[in-house]
């Protein structure tokens, strides 16, 4: 049976993306002087699939990462030698992190027999996928601007659901790709995060004046006014965990208690069998911060 095709979707006239894979929503951006990629598919068909169709406009200059976690850096195995990888320091630091709570690979692994099994052939040992992995190889702290043929590549450097976390902005295409500072209609994944950070994220996001679409790291394409539904869910699950604090309720108590299981819409594409482990650790990594010792109070 041939790979289901990619459901490539033109955002504007040189923005395409894709957002009914399992793994993130990657992206790129065609300029007059090569593609700009932003994400990697993690399934290893799709992301061949997607480095080509991202060839079939130029060649790639860049590939921008928005994030740390798996979903959105597996793939860059497969865009070896495509260009430039463009990575905040902070996402360097942790790139397929050793000491993660979920081991990157073998997260990525699990997806393989159900979502992609022709895969398969094309994945390496474990060994060798490390071996020959691109990461950063333009590195940098702040926010970093590229002007790449007739576009501004405007790389914005906002933490709080991971620490080295990018949004990119295209003004000339209003086109912001928030990665997973914005779950669109999916569950949001917070236990890595710094909620706070996170929200000041947001108000960056929202202020952006000159942006029509909203491409998030998992879900549907959206526009600006998602902002205010995205700073709910992230309020929500605050204020649960801090007044089950208040109440003086265990970790165990709360994570059994606060759930949003219903609330915040399905898990995104491949991973329904997550939603436990999404809710247990959102509850309980937000109870670890805010009964830690020295957590201010008011963050
Ligand atoms: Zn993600």
């Amino acid at each position: 049976m041939p790979a289901a095709p990619l459901e490539l979707e033109q955002v504007t006239p040189n923005v395409f993306t894709t957002t009914k894979l399992r793994g993130c929503n990657p992206s790129f951006v065609v300029t007059s002087d090569g593609v700009v990629c932003i994400d990697t598919p993690q399934l290893p068909t799709k992301a061949v699939a997607m480095r080509e169709a991202a060839e079939s406009h130029g060649s790639i200059r860049y590939l921008i990462n928005t994030e740390n976690h798996v979903d959105h850096i597996f793939g860059n195995y497969w865009y070896r030698g495509a260009g430039e990888i463009v990575n905040h320091q902070a996402l360097w630091d942790i790139f397929m992190d050793p000491k993660a709570a979920l081991d990157p690979f073998a997260y990525a692994l699990e997806a393989i027999p159900t979502d992609d099994p022709e895969g398969e052939a094309l994945l390496p040992d474990r060994d060798a996928y490390y071996a020959d992995l691109p990461r950063g190889t333009v590195v940098f702290t702040g926010d970093l601007t590229l002007h790449v043929g007739d576009h501004t590549i405007r790389c914005l450097w906002t933490p709080g659901h991971t620490p080295g976390q990018l949004a990119v902005h295209v003004p000339e295409e209003r086109v912001v790709f928030t990665g997973d500072t914005i779950f669109s209609n999916c569950q949001t994944w917070l236990m890595t995060s710094n909620v706070d950070q996170w929200l000041e994220a947001l108000e960056r996001i929202r202020a952006l004046d000159d942006v029509d679409y909203v491409v998030p790291g998992h879900g549907p394409v959206v526009d600006l006014k998602y902002v205010e539904t995205q700073r709910a869910v992230l309020m929500t699950w605050k204020a649960a965990v801090a007044d089950a604090v208040a109440r003086g309720w265990s970790r165990e108590d709360t994570i059994a208690q606060v759930r949003f299981d219903n609330k915040f819409g399905p898990v995104d594409i491949g991973q329904a069998y997550m939603m436990d482990h999404i809710q247990n650790n959102n509850a309980g990594s937000l109870w670890d911060k805010l009964t830690a010792t020295g957590y201010s109070k008011g963050r």
